[in-house]
């Protein structure tokens, strides 16, 4: 593309699985924008980041054309292992939450998904564009101010879309919002591996020494992850002891094999509870990480960043369609209502999960105590499949055509 334009419908902010998929359902509705995202193509490809798609997310992939090579390559999943006092139990979803599951499927291949159907359809998204500043959102045309190639430019719009994650500029350009945040004592240690996954579903392991996860990206990639304290450091994990923790978080009675292979990708992350409200203020809008982080325990991120869009996508659609400002004013209340849950249902997995830092005895028996439950119940049960599957997404029906 020559000359960027100056000029869309929506200007969306961020090549995130918030922006692209904002982007795609209101393409497919007609509705012009343009993205523009701060790094570059490849960079944005290879971020490693979350695999777990909710049924709302997989039926909205799938029901607009952005989802087959999904179907082709993810990995439908019908349940998780909870393991803890050296015994396993199964929770499944389908018989619990009426037919619904998950799909195992990375953030990588959505978001590659997602920016081959951009450029075979010929849409604008400016990569290495990183958004200066966002004005005029008290009226009824804002702009976005961006650097691109060392060259600053404007783009006018209707509308402004702020999926720009949670360091991007979005957030702070909305006044007058509060904020509510959480900082969890621990961290996850995170490893890739090439070696086939050692178990058919994901397991999440409640142990003495600090939770433990086993995650897949595909038949021959496994995402493990070990808890950590938040100061721990790369360099004091060796790949053999991250094995050797990791099997032995995962131990049960009677024995489980961990496979294990080269570890191709480690990083460390901190688990933090955040959101801003409101989500929107005059013609600015947020969506995804710029309005709120979950600790990963729960598998929300994306699923949550998707939920906003699919929400926003309509408001908007109804409003270039009839002029109704009804879904519009109503984003922002009905967006963080869901956002609450998924923040509360991360809490939850977090704190029956992991070890606390203090190791109190008490603490430890409240958290078997709920895992029991949870194992044995079948009200318990299916409240954590309904969660995990996620909830009914609202707008969906509507942006589909
Ligand atoms: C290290 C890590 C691991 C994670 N693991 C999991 C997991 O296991 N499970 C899970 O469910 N969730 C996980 N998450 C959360 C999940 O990845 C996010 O919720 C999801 O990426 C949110 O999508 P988004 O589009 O809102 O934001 P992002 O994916 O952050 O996308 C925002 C985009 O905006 C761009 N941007 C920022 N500022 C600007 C600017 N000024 N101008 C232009 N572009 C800008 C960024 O480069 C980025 O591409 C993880 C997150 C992190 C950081």
């Amino acid at each position: 593309m020559q000359n960027p334009p100056t000029r869309t419908q929506v200007a969306i902010i961020g090549a995130g699985p918030a922006g692209l998929l904002l982007a795609h359902l209101l393409h497919r509705r007609g509705i012009d924008t343009v993205v523009l995202e701060s790094r570059d193509r490849s960079y944005v490809e290879r971020r490693q980041r979350a695999g777990i798609l909710e049924q709302g997310t997989v039926d909205i992939l799938r029901a607009t054309g952005a989802g087959r090579r999904m179907d082709r390559q993810g990995l439908r999943h019908d349940g998780i292992e909870l393991r803890f006092g050296g015994e396993s139990h199964r929770i499944d979803f389908p018989s619990l939450t009426g037919g619904r599951s998950v799909m195992v499927y990375a953030q990588t291949e959505v978001v590659k998904d997602l920016i081959g159907l951009r450029l075979d359809e010929d849409q604008p998204i400016l990569f290495e564009a990183e958004a200066l500043e966002i004005s005029g959102i008290d009226g009824d045309s804002p702009q976005v101010r961006y650097r691109r190639r060392g060259q600053e430019h404007t783009l006018a719009c209707d509308v402004v879309a702020a999926c720009d994650g949670f360091h991007g500029i979005g957030r702070r350009s909305l006044p007058g919002a509060d904020t509510f945040e959480r900082v969890y004592p621990f961290s996850w240690l995170g490893v890739l591996a090439d070696v086939p996954p050692s178990c058919e579903e994901l397991i999440y392991a409640h142990h003495p020494e600090g939770f433990a996860l086993h995650s897949m990206r595909s038949p021959e990639v496994s995402r493990l992850y070990l808890q950590v304290s938040p100061d721990e450091r790369l360099e004091n994990w060796s790949d053999a002891r991250i094995w050797d923790e990791l099997a032995n978080r995962f131990a049960v009675d009677g024995g489980w094999e961990l496979g294990t292979g080269p570890i191709t990708d480690k990083s460390i992350t901190p688990m933090r509870s955040f959101v801003t409200e409101p989500m929107r203020h005059g013609r600015l809008f947020l969506a995804g990480d710029a309005a709120h982080i979950v600790p990963p325990t729960g598998a929300k991120g994306l699923n949550l960043a998707a939920a906003d869009v699919t929400l926003l996508a309509a408001a908007l659609l109804r409003w270039y369609r009839t002029g109704d400002e009804g879904g519009l004013d109503s984003y922002s209340a009905d967006a963080l209502r869901r956002v609450w849950r998924a923040e509360h249902f991360s809490y939850l997995m977090t704190s029956m999960l992991h070890a606390q830092p203090s190791r109190d005895p008490f603490e430890l028996r409240l958290q078997l105590a709920q895992l029991h439950y949870t194992a044995t119940s079948a009200a318990a049960a299916t409240s954590l499949a309904e969660n995990y599957v996620g909830l009914p997404l609202p707008g969906a029906e509507d942006i589909v055509e």
